[in-house]
């Protein structure tokens, strides 16, 4: 009898819980839309995101929280304490793209701002991390409004430099993890169009790939088009460089195993009769696991020294990484704990799984310094838009596209509801 009416009480608090939850998002919801809308028309490029940041940074101590500006240029790190308790780090992104808004939505970004190469370009908030600073705020108020409902350290970061793959890093240099608590677990989502809004999708193990940009120079002899017997002519190399260089994933690498190698531009050259002195190769390369992405290293510059060698150039090719990130990876207990709540939460029917992706993000930072991480997607398309182009067979806008518009209303409110729920799982444990 005694179980039975603790079971009854369990699941009238378990029921009572849901409805809670929505209540509490809706409360918060116009005010972090309203956010959405600012920053969405308010774009700015990565590490210039200064006015984004002190938005942000308001809106954070409004709720109570303390908060630190400037930590890695223009990070913020937003402390609210709640008695004992683990550690537990949020984070948003602050930067937007250099991307032309072509959404014709009532707020569509106009901006245009001056990128670090002093070009005029357009600016769009096209990876959707207006939605994510905006669900960070919504989730910081709700979580500001029950204090007991959970215990512990809430830390919520405002990342400067995600495209650029940098901001991470410089936040950790500069103490992110030794002027602060260090976070026991992280937590960052991404929107995308890959699912309706409403859902969210997760996936243990790998998420995102590792990334290693390089540059490569060959150097040849440049001279007179029409006398190629004096030269060593580097677009010949840089052509069978290219090509060798595709056979690595397809003859070397292990089949099965996640790989890309793309050469993204071949520079040389500024007239049809001149045979220029050097080629420049811009590479990117992706995999997951460390020793992969170490044999594919090992094997670019093998076959890019062995191509210049056989052309016999007096020169060994210079190759330098200029931008690295590590893979993305979800420790799997934590995805197993955290999407059942999610489950629980948004109801199992709107939690998937979804497949490793092969594009990157410098959250690895925070793994790499020992932080397990719980990185999940948000389904941001519309999901009438989501079913016609299914039947269809078509794609609709990805992120870094110039019509890419989340459906803001309901992947908001998931945003918000999935990170709550999230939180309070870690913490009320420990
Ligand atoms: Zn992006
Ligand atoms: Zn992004």
């Amino acid at each position: 009898m005694k179980w039975a009416t603790l079971l009854l009480a369990l699941a009238a608090l378990g029921l009572a819980q849901a409805p809670k939850t929505a209540q509490e998002v809706d409360a918060v919801f116009p005010e972090a839309r309203t956010l959405y809308v600012d920053l969405h028309q308010n774009p700015e490029l990565s590490s210039h995101e200064t006015q984004t940041a002190a938005k942000l940074a308001n809106h954070l101590r409004s709720l109570g929280y303390d908060v630190t500006e400037h930590v890695g240029g223009t990070g913020i790190v937003a402390i609210l304490k709640n008695g004992r308790g683990p550690t537990i780090m949020l984070r948003t992104e602050l930067d937007a793209l250099p991307v032309e808004e072509k959404t014709a939505l009532p707020y569509a970004s106009k901006v245009h701002a001056k990128d670090d190469a002093g070009r005029d370009v357009p600016v769009m908030h096209a990876c959707g991390h207006d939605l994510h600073m905006a669900a960070l705020f919504g989730t910081a108020a709700v979580m500001a409004h029950s204090r007991d409902t959970w215990h512990g350290t809430l830390m919520l970061i405002g990342q400067p430099a995600e495209e650029s793959i940098s901001g991470a890093k410089k936040m950790i240099e500069d103490g992110l993890l030794t002027r602060f608590p260090k976070p026991d677990v992280g937590v960052a989502l991404h929107v995308a169009n890959d699912f309706p809004a409403g859902m969210v999708a997760v996936t243990p193990g790998y998420s995102h790939a590792s990334a290693d940009s390089l540059r490569i120079t060959i150097y040849g002899k440049g001279g007179h088009g029409a006398t190629p017997q004096n030269t060593i002519d580097p677009v010949v190399i840089a052509a069978r460089t290219v090509l060798a260089l595709q056979t690595i994933v397809s003859r070397e690498v292990k089949p099965g195993e996640a790989a890309v190698v793309t050469v993204g531009y071949i520079q040389a050259g500024t007239k049809d009769n001149i045979i220029p002195d050097q080629a420049e190769l811009g590479l990117t390369v992706r995999t997951y696991k460390p020793e992969v992405r170490k044999q594919i290293l090992a094997a670019i510059a093998r076959i890019t020294r062995a191509e210049a060698d056989a052309a016999g150039v007096q020169r060994e090719p210079s190759i330098e990484q200029y931008e690295a990130t590590d893979a993305v990876y979800n420790d799997p207990a934590l995805a197993r704990r955290l999407r059942s709540t999610l489950e629980t939460t948004l109801g199992k029917e709107n939690v998937a799984t979804a497949k490793p992706m092969m594009v990157s993000e410098d959250y690895s930072f925070f793994i790499e310094q020992g932080i397990p991480s719980f990185y999940f997607s948000l389904g941001g398309a519309d999901p009438a838009k989501y079913a016609e182009a299914k039947i269809a067979g078509t794609k609709l806008p990805t992120d870094h596209s110039p019509l890419f518009a989340p459906d803001v209303d309901p992947a908001l409110h998931t945003a918000i509801t999935a990170e709550v729920a999230v939180l309070r799982n870690l913490l009320s444990s420990q």
